[in-house]
C-alpha cells in the first residue's frame, strides 16, 4: 500500500474529507499547494481524464503518489451541460451565483417533470506520473434542477440541486448528509476501500 498520497486540489474541504477517510489506512495526504505544485489547465474532454490529468501533473511535480478529482453536474434538459465546463459555465471566473442564474435563466421554460439532473465525481490516483494502470473510481448523485435557489450551505449548484428523497436541495443538508449521499463522498469511499488493496507499485 502507498504511504502518502499528494491532494490535487487546492480546496481545503476536500482534504479534510480525504483525511478523514484515510485516516486509519495510515496514508498521509498532503495538499499539493503546500508543496509548491502549480495548478493545471484542464483541457480533457471527460471528468475522468481530467480527474487523471491533475493527478499525473501533481505527481510530476512531487515525485509523490497524487490524486486528482474532477467533477459537476449534468442537466438532462440540456444535453448534459455544464458538465465538465460547470466551474466556468458563466466565465472563466468561476463565479458560482453567475453559474446559477445561467442556470436557471436555461431552464426557464423546462416543465418540472424535465428537469432531471445529477452531478458526476471522478478520482484518479497515480503512483508516478507515468503509471500505466491508474485507479480511478466514480459516483453519481441524481437530483432535479429548481426552479429558485434554496438553502444556504455546500457551494457551486447545491442551492438549485433537488435531493429528491429528502425534498431539500443539497444547500439545505447537514454537511455530514451531503458526505453521506453526494457523488464527491460516493466515489471517495470506493477509492478509500481500493486503496486498502492497491500495489504501490
Ligand atoms: P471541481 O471538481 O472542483 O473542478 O468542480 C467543478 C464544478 O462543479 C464546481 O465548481 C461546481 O460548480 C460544480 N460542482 C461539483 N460538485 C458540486 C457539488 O457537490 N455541489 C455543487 N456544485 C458542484
Amino acid at each position: 500500500m502507498i504511504k502518502k498520497l499528494v491532494l490535487a486540489s487546492a480546496n481545503a474541504g476536500k482534504l479534510r474529507e480525504l483525511q478523514a477517510l484515510l485516516a486509519n489506512l495510515e496514508i498521509e495526504v498532503l495538499a499539493q499547494a503546500a508543496l509548491g505544485v502549480p495548478e493545471v489547465e484542464e483541457t480533457g474532454t471527460s471528468f475522468a481524464a481530467n480527474a487523471l490529468l491533475k493527478a499525473r501533473h501533481a505527481a510530476r511535480h512531487t515525485g509523490l503518489p497524487a490524486m486528482g478529482d474532477d467533477s459537476g453536474l449534468v442537466v438532462d434538459a440540456l444535453g448534459g451541460a455544464p458538465g465538465i465546463y460547470s466551474a466556468r459555465y458563466a466565465g472563466p471566473h468561476g463565479d458560482n451565483d453567475a453559474n446559477i442564474r445561467k442556470l436557471l435563466h436555461e431552464m426557464r421554460d423546462v416543465p418540472a417533470e424535465q428537469r432531471g439532473a445529477h452531478f458526476h465525481c471522478a478520482m484518479a490516483c497515480v503512483r508516478t506520473d507515468d503509471d500505466p494502470a491508474p485507479l480511478i473510481c466514480e459516483a453519481t448523485w441524481e437530483g432535479r434542477i429548481l426552479q429558485a435557489p434554496r438553502g444556504f450551505g455546500g457551494f457551486g449548484y447545491d442551492p438549485v440541486f433537488l435531493v429528491t428523497a429528502e425534498n431539500r436541495s443539497a444547500a439545505e443538508l447537514q454537511s455530514e448528509e451531503k458526505n453521506r449521499l453526494s457523488h464527491r463522498g460516493q466515489a471517495l469511499r470506493k477509492l478509500a476501500a481500493q486503496l486498502r488493496t492497491w500495489p504501490d507499485r
